[in-house]
């Protein structure tokens, strides 16, 4: 399995689009890793993990070709993991595609509510049988394609209809935790009954370096946490790969060089832009 990271930001982007701050300036002039546009990932050619504004952009600089895109998961409705006006560039004439094209969406319900008026009344009256949407609950398991995917209950804006997703192709297992606090018990429990193993693991860390205060994200100590009760729960081990990812420049005043040791001395992997890990 391959897995790509396309965009590894919070919601502002990393510099953010107005920000002075020391760390957006930093950014600014470091650039490479240090620069993060808005949450998007791949697995192999054909599923795709949210749909943010962003996403014209990482198809002109990672050579996507979403021809070969017919899967995509939304975490949740904020606009820098899902902008549905994006789908209007589907439309029959718009988009010229080989005949029988088509894109599942899945997403929790308020997902499905923001998609939906743009598919239909605006796709399917240009004729266009390309797309659909389909509601997908926490906890429930379903195939994508070739793939299983269980959607999990985020802990984060509840009015965003937040869910994160482990994804199996049957050999190889992936986590994608993002936009999500620690975890809720009944994910623990969950686990406790499935017993899952994890190859990769890509937890939030928007707080990066600062202690979170709030609830809907986790920073470098919450993934420590995370960590080691997969370890000693028995979905991972030594050879599970662990990644920090979903930054932001409110995370403490570091880049990615300044966090890159801090998290591998407790054996995580810093995500950046265009980042592929081979499962
Ligand atoms: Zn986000
Ligand atoms: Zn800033
Ligand atoms: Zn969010």
């Amino acid at each position: 399995m391959e897995f790509q990271y396309f965009g590894t930001a919070a919601a502002e982007g990393i510099p953010a689009v107005w920000c002075q701050c020391a760390i957006c300036q930093r950014s600014r002039k470091i650039g490479g890793r240090a620069l993060r546009t808005r949450s998007q990932a791949r697995i192999n050619k054909d599923l795709l993990i949210d749909f943010p504004g962003d996403t014209y952009g990482h198809i002109l600089t990672y050579g996507i070709d979403m021809a070969d895109v017919h899967h995509c998961l939304i975490t949740h409705t904020h606009f820098d993991h899902l902008y549905p006006e994006g789908l209007c560039t589907l439309k029959t004439g718009i988009a010229h595609m080989e005949e029988g094209y088509h894109i599942t969406f899945y997403g929790s319900d308020k997902v499905c509510e923001a998609l939906y008026p743009f598919i239909k009344g605006k796709l399917d009256d240009a004729g266009n049988g390309r797309c659909d949407v389909r509601e997908v609950k926490a906890f429930e398991t379903f195939g994508v394609g070739d793939y299983t995917v269980t959607a999990l209950p985020a802990i984060h804006g509840p009015d965003s209809g937040p869910l994160f997703y482990q994804i199996s192709d049957g050999a190889k297992n992936v986590l994608y935790a993002h936009d999500t606090h620690y975890f809720s018990e009944e994910v623990w429990d969950l686990w406790q009954e499935t017993k899952p193993y994890f190859d990769l693991v890509s937890l939030d860390c928007t707080n990066a370096c600062l202690p979170v205060t709030y609830v809907g994200h986790m920073g470098l100590p919450e993934n420590i946490q995370v960590k080691e009760r997969m370890l000693v729960e028995g979905m991972a081990d030594e050879n599970t790969i662990f990644v920090c990812n979903h930054f932001s420049h409110n995370g403490g005043h570091v880049v990615y060089d300044d966090f890159v040791p801090r998290a591998a001395e407790k054996g995580f992997l810093t995500s950046y832009d265009g980042m592929t890990i081979e499962i």
